[in-house]
């Protein structure tokens, strides 16, 4: 039986792209879809037809040779196949609930080829997190660590390909190098990618032993980094490429070092300032006086003006946190807190009864009603 012109089976004006080919294809699958078409025997025929034209044309090697010799383009094939290996010699189509899994399916099998391919590429390795906790002291300076890490790297036996492929690259031994294999649904076939190869129509070659396919072997590393002076919790450093083997040839992952800075007992961080809490006697807040108080980086001198009162806060501009990123330094707040004096001698007494004498003020004088 004389074959129609595949072309035209597809609608498209001969030689058209593979884009138009396909265009038209989905077009007209959509069309004649069994589904969509119950008891039509003859929509039932256009739609196989149509699917046996778009395994040739659809396909770039395929529609090359039928360019190029026209009906006659797979003579050599295997007398008893069909198309290059694919069965087409009926339909059996059982819809989104059966086994074919519906309309999509259909598509998925004849485009699934380039889309396996691009599941099989190169694909970066995942990255890491490693925490890290640290004093607050050493937020301040910065640090220098060494972790001891676990990640995975290429496998050296493979190159990291996760198969043993000998010298150039072979034809798929169950595809014959087509990528593509016949997949039989009643007394319908049709061709999905080969699962040997993923549709490539190479030679996969064997498992790798030494990592058992996966291309990447689990090792211990030691690496060095420097976190930056600032850092807060939740800050990360990240390595380049320390994270775990990509696939396929891809480029590995990155690790990042993500930092816990542990409560202080004398200062109180509030993102990049910093609070502190200073006890003073009753007499230097009274009198004022100059007072030493803690830093991060050794002490200050802070002068506290005469009659200053509890809870009173003092801002040291740019004593606070460093910034990682080089910007302005956070404060320091200084809290002074007047500490009553525990006395107990007599005369201490005495002078503070005097003292209450000279200054009968009332401080809970908004306790006063009104006009008395
Ligand atoms: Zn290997
Ligand atoms: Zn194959």
């Amino acid at each position: 039986m004389a074959r129609r012109d595949l072309y035209e089976i597809l609608e498209v004006p001969k030689k058209a792209s593979i884009a138009d080919v396909k265009k038209s294809y989905k077009r007209l699958a959509r069309k004649y879809h069994p589904d969509l078409n119950p008891n039509d025997k003859a929509a039932e025929e256009r739609f196989k037809e149509i699917s046996e034209a778009y395994a040739v044309l659809g396909d770039p090697e395929k529609k090359k040779k039928y360019d190029s010799y026209g009906a006659a383009w797979d003579a050599g094939a295997d007398a008893s196949q069909g198309w290059n290996g694919v069965k087409f010699e009926g339909f059996d189509f059982d819809g989104p609930s059966g086994e074919t899994g519906g309309f999509s399916d259909i598509f998925e099998s004849f485009l699934g080829a380039a889309n396996a391919r691009k599941a099989t590429g190169p694909r970066q390795g995942e990255d890491l997190v490693y925490p890290v906790t640290i004093t607050l002291n050493e937020a301040f300076t910065g640090k220098k660590i060494r972790l001891s890490i676990r990640h995975t790297v290429p496998c050296k036996t493979c190159g990291g390909e996760g198969r043993t492929v000998s010298g150039r690259k072979a034809p798929c031994r169950r595809c014959g190098g087509t990528g593509r294999i016949g997949l039989s649904k009643g007394p319908f076939s049709f061709a999905q990618p080969c699962p040997a190869c993923h549709g490539t129509g190479q030679d996969a070659g064997d498992i790798c032993r030494d990592c058992g396919g996966t291309g990447a072997k689990e090792t211990t590393e030691t690496v060095e980094a420097s976190i930056p002076a600032g850092v807060d919790t939740g800050s990360r450093v990240r390595l380049k490429g320390k994270g775990q083997a990509g696939r396929g040839g891809g480029i590995p992952g990155d690790l990042y070092i993500e930092t816990h800075v542990l409560p202080d007992k004398v200062f109180y961080r509030e993102g990049p300032h910093l609070k502190v809490k200073v006890p003073v006697t009753f007499a230097e807040a009274v009198l004022g006086a100059k007072i030493e108080v803690p830093t991060l980086s050794g002490g200050a001198m802070l002068k506290i003006p005469p009659g200053t009162p509890s809870g009173q806060v003092f801002r040291l501009r740019e004593r606070g946190m460093p910034s990682p990123r080089g910007a302005t330094p956070g404060d320091l707040l200084v809290e002074v807190n007047v500490a009553v004096p525990a006395v107990v001698d007599e005369r201490s007494k005495e002078l503070l009864r005097e003292f209450a004498r000279l200054n009968p003020e009332n401080p809970r004088s908004y306790n006063r009603p009104r006009g008395s």
